[in-house]
């Protein structure tokens, strides 16, 4: 089936598009998108209704069942990706992060109205499959999606949304709906499924390596062997190796092998760029194993900021879920196990980005409905995070010199003291900075900026979002700044 898909030619993926693309697969995928508004308690009482659908029959029929690339594999991620881009171009942008080890493109797709490159919201990132055999974590990414894209113009004010085609299988839930489309207006939301594309095809294909590692031949003989691959959630820079053999393994056949450097493997850098361009305000990093959501830090004896508004959020996002279809209750906890090297703690750490870790299954899903059930009850994480940023208490704003240009800057509010040395900094194309709050306050915000005296601004923060632009007396000389993917 691999090679099969490696031969067909650019016109053939429209075929495998439109295959995707069927009612079918909405119907599948897409009717029961109302299910969250309950889950969240926002509609809680209210019956999950199929008011407003489509009545079975009048669907058109199920297109013949096409041979399509298999599930979680790289030719589906992207055919699944492209298909929605195609449908909805002025939605979303399909971006090629990078480039695996074995040569499997690393997608994104980013969400939002006229999204541009280099766009000015605050963004926000969804992830999946850092470890490539965790496939429901590919399904958590790829339904927030599908929420964002098919919920995006359906209902009554389809007609006005130009280029975006209702949804007419959709369950009827206009208070989603409206949720959406704040998403879609004020967040730029980066979506990346599969980190791992090299993990998820070992676990496809039964292939000798583990599909937790990535595709990095760590013996040097030329073969794929069991214990080749580096760990790619071990392997970012932020306290890599910090405990030893403890919370990642310096041994290249250990399943948690943190790689030969930090941020050593091309999948890792891809994330990191992606990361140090958009600078994401809140960012979830979807796994399975179990059934919790971490706050950072997940590492023993780092000391996270005081208050830790990271936990406040998580509290609140824990708040929202349901009991899991595997018979388990989410808990909000700071670890697992200790480890280091961690994509959410180099958010934190380098961003101050709320960043949160979803283990979000105990174990593979047992069939279709009880992969629908679990990605349902995972929708609130990303969901309520993105709200409670929105509705505050958070802080954003820009930093400008006297001239009007963007600057980057250290921003840091005193009521928040940190223990590690972040220095969270303005991102670089246009000197804005995001901030959660932890509580309604007010807050002294401190900009530094190398051969300029330090400035002090309050702000009083009641509720919702506060805004604080701030302009530097001089004139600061322009920094170069990493392209935007
Ligand atoms: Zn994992």
């Amino acid at each position: 089936m691999y090679k099969q898909w490696m031969v067909l030619r650019p016109w053939m993926w429209i075929l495998v598009a439109a295959a995707l693309a069927t009612p079918d697969r909405l119907r599948a995928e897409g009717a029961d998108l109302g299910v969250a508004a309950a889950a969240t308690g926002r509609d809680a009482g209210a019956a999950p209704s199929d008011a407003g659908a489509a009545p079975p029959d009048a669907a058109p029929a199920a297109a013949p069942k096409a041979q399509g690339p298999a599930r979680y594999s790289s030719e589906w991620t992207e055919a699944t990706l492209r298909s929605y881009h195609e449908r909805y171009p002025k939605l979303t942008r399909l971006v090629r992060l990078g480039t695996s080890l074995e040569g499997r493109p690393l997608w994104a797709l980013a969400i939002g109205r006229h999204l541009r490159r280099a766009d000015r919201r605050p963004a926000v990132l969804l992830n999946g499959a850092h470890h490539g055999l965790e496939l429901l974590s590919i399904d958590a990414v790829i339904d927030a999606i599908e929420v964002l894209l098919l919920r995006s113009g359906s209902g009554a004010a389809a007609g006005a949304d130009a280029g975006v085609e209702p949804a007419p299988t959709l369950r009827r839930d206009p208070a989603l709906d409206r949720r959406v489309r704040r998403w879609l207006d004020e967040l730029a939301v980066w979506a990346v499924p599969v980190v791992n594309p090299d993990g998820a095809w070992a676990a496809l294909n039964g292939t000798p390596r583990t599909g937790r590692k990535n595709g990095r031949d760590t013996d040097g003989n030329g073969r794929i062997d069991l214990t080749d691959g580096v760990d790619l959630n071990r392997n970012y820079p932020f306290k890599w190796g910090f405990l030893g053999e403890v919370g990642s393994s310096s041994k290249p056949q250990s399943y948690y092998y943190r790689g030969a450097a930090p941020g050593s493997e091309p999948e890792t850098q891809a994330m990191m760029r992606l990361a140090e361009s958009e600078h994401p305000a809140a960012s979830v990093s979807y796994h399975t194993g179990t059934v919790a959501v971490l706050a950072p830090y997940t590492i023993d004896n780092v000391q996270d900021p005081t208050p830790n508004e990271a936990w406040l959020v998580g509290e609140y996002v824990v708040a929202g879920l349901g009991m899991h279809p595997q018979g388990k209750p989410f808990t909000l906890r700071r670890k697992i196990y200790s480890v280091d090297g961690t994509d959410q703690d180099y958010y934190r750490h380098r961003f101050g980005t709320l960043a949160l870790l979803v283990e979000g299954a105990r174990r593979d899903a047992k069939d279709e409905a009880e992969r629908l059930a679990i990605v349902h009850t995972l929708r609130p994480t990303w969901m309520r995070l993105f709200d409670r940023f929105l509705d505050g208490p958070s802080l954003s704003g820009h930093v400008r010199d006297a001239a009007g240009k963007p600057v980057v800057a250290t921003v840091m509010i005193a009521e928040l003291a940190t223990h590690e040395n972040e220095t969270w900094s303005t991102r670089c194309r246009d000197g804005r900075f995001d901030r959660y709050l932890p509580a309604p306050g007010t807050y002294t915000v401190r900009v530094m900026v190398p051969g300029q005296p330090p400035l002090e601004k309050s702000v009083e923060v009641t509720e919702g979002r506060a805004q604080l632009d701030i302009v530097l007396p001089g004139a600061v000389a322009a920094t170069r700044c990493p392209e935007s993917p």
